[in-house]
């Protein structure tokens, strides 16, 4: 595996290999790798001839009280995971050579953003597409790896592909989940004992909506109160939000009777915790997502 830390020589490798026929798949993250993004990396391995993982903490798409600074990093992990899984390049850039002067051009997201963490994170998505659109201008993948624990940001990437006409095929992963059925998460280190404990009740209360979905309940309404309920029962966390929306346009529905996705927030003390199912009309898992 070779690590690289400079765009320049990132582009001219990726050209020769593009120009060669190689298929690249592209992995991008923010490191503290766990097996959520080994995933990813397992599924690019068995596609392409190529496969690249970045790993950079976007300082743009983190709000001015959110967790940056804090944010887990370590690089000789990360490296270990990405040599284990195969990995061709790292691409591991230092922020002044992602940013090395204030943007002129600013990117902004209009749909799909004005719900879930695009509501409680304003320009958060700005900074993912931000990020996006220049990873994908120096890696130049054929296929991206997205996880769908960030459904949104699998939606708003859909969006920034077709919109922007990037040669790009998008895959979507199923979250990976602790036995308990806690999604994996960088963030998950920053929990308590106790709401660790508690945190699994996050994804129970998914299935509970889901249950509800499968036993015939199509008001969205009725299914976010009762989850909302359920977490509120279970954890000492405090809600972000709870809702219920078609899936990928992110639009309300009110009677379901299309895919849609059951998603949640929730704060502990020093992380905020995301997941999320997205479900067909009968409260099924949907297969082809995107
Ligand atoms: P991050 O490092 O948190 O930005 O995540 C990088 C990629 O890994 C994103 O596409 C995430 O959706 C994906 N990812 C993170 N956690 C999981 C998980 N538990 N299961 C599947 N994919 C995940």
């Amino acid at each position: 595996m070779e690590i690289i830390k400079s765009i320049h020589d990132m582009q001219s490798k990726m050209m020769q290999w593009k120009q060669s026929g190689k298929s690249i798949g592209f992995v991008p993250t923010m490191g503290y790798l766990h097996e959520g993004h080994q995933q990813l990396m397992k599924k690019a391995r068995q596609e392409n001839d190529i496969v690249v993982t970045s790993i950079f903490v976007n300082p743009l798409q983190f709000g001015p009280d959110e967790d940056y600074e804090r944010y887990p990093r370590d690089e000789v992990h990360d490296t270990d995971i990405a040599k284990k899984e195969q990995v061709d390049i790292l691409f591991y850039p230092h922020v002044n050579e992602m940013y090395p002067k204030d943007q002129t051009i600013r990117m902004t997201v209009h749909q799909r953003v004005d719900v879930l963490c695009g509501k409680s994170r304003p320009g958060h998505f700005d900074g993912v597409v931000t990020i996006l659109a220049k990873l994908f201008n120096i890696v130049y993948p054929d296929y991206v790896y997205l996880g769908l624990k960030d459904a949104q940001q699998v939606a708003v990437v859909d969006a920034l592909i077709q919109d922007y006409n990037f040669p790009i095929k998008l895959r979507p992963i199923a979250t990976v989940r602790e036995q308990d059925g806690l999604a994996k998460s960088s963030r998950n280190v920053n929990l308590s004992d106790q709401e660790r404990i508690e945190a699994p009740y996050i994804y129970q209360a998914l299935l509970h909506g889901q249950k509800l979905m499968q036993a015939g309940e199509q008001d969205a309404e009725v299914i976010i109160k009762e989850v909302s309920h359920f977490i509120h029962t279970h954890t000492h966390g405090k809600i972000d939000y709870v809702d219920l929306l078609s899936y990928p346009e992110l639009e309300r529905v009110n009677h379901i009777n299309e895919q849609v996705i059951l998603a949640v927030a929730v704060y502990f003390k020093h992380a905020r915790l995301i997941d999320n199912v997205v479900l067909d009309q009968q409260g099924s898992f949907a297969t082809a997502i995107v």
